[in-house]
């Protein structure tokens, strides 16, 4: 972990190594810009994770998905070199049918082989909880998202961080348009249940450059996190350092600072 100091304490009579700090890169919706994710392959052994929350493929784009697939997954395996990386699955990321008949991110579960840590994984990575959620396809999938958070949330130690990948924000200045709201109705039930710490979304390109939307923004006990989409070869982007306080969202308009100091 670079630029991190090591520490140890014990949680349940178990000594934990642990970095003091937690550098986070975040971005989403991609869309198969292979240039940003070369950039992010660059830039990642900077951070202690790198997440990208959905919307790997591009379902528009001219090259089938077959060969979106091997490219990107060719590029999750060198990020994957890097540092710790967390992928969730998006809308655009359904390449197959579960057993029920909604439609699943099949290709990413490959990507576990490569050290990756994929939809349904929850993992510990120093002194934060992560769980990645699926994007949901309809009641089944939907279901199993509730069901994985609830198992997840058993292995929360009490007062410990608990971060999701979860692609669609609730209804907010993360979901809108600049003319209307795409909300997840799941997510605020989910909220209130859980209280994580932090839901990293992504879905909603518009949201952080739009008036009225955001890219941040607390609801109850949450921070709630959307980078948005932008062109060229870098991905618009938030770096998050919890045990600094401090969320940064940089795009090619520039970079804005929030404290995440209550
Ligand atoms: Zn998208």
């Amino acid at each position: 972990m670079p630029r991190s100091l090591a520490k140890r304490r014990m949680v349940r009579g178990v000594a934990i190594t642990y970095s003091a700090r937690v550098r986070i890169l975040l971005t989403s919706d991609l869309h198969y810009r292979l240039r940003q994710y070369d950039w992010l392959i660059g830039a990642a052994s900077a951070f202690d994770v790198v997440v990208v929350a959905g919307d790997h493929l591009d379902i528009s784009a001219a090259v089938s998905g077959d060969v979106q697939i091997a490219a990107l997954s060719a590029s999750f395996a060198a990020l994957a070199r890097k540092t710790r990386l967390l992928v969730c699955s998006g809308n655009h990321d359904l390449d197959a049918r579960s057993g029920d008949g909604e439609k699943t991110a099949s290709w990413l579960q490959r990507l576990r082989a490569f050290g990756v840590t994929i939809d349904g994984d929850t993992v510990r990575i120093a002194d934060t909880l992560f769980t990645v959620c699926p994007w949901w396809d309809g009641p089944k999938s939907k279901d199993a998202v509730e069901q994985l958070l609830i198992a997840a949330s058993a292995h929360r130690i009490e007062g410990e961080r608990w971060v999701w990948l979860y692609h669609a924000p609730p209804e907010g200045k993360l979901s809108w348009t600049g003319k209307r709201h795409f909300g997840d109705p799941l997510v605020p039930q989910l909220l209130a249940r859980h209280k994580p710490t932090a839901v990293f979304c992504g879905h909603i390109h518009e949201a952080p450059f739009r008036q009225g939307g955001s890219w941040i923004e607390r609801v109850g006990d949450t921070w709630l996190f959307n980078a948005g989409h932008q062109i060229g070869d870098v991905p618009a982007r938030i770096e998050i350092d919890f045990n600094a306080g401090i969320a940064r969202w940089i795009t090619m308009e520039g970079t804005e600072a929030q404290s995440l100091a209550l």
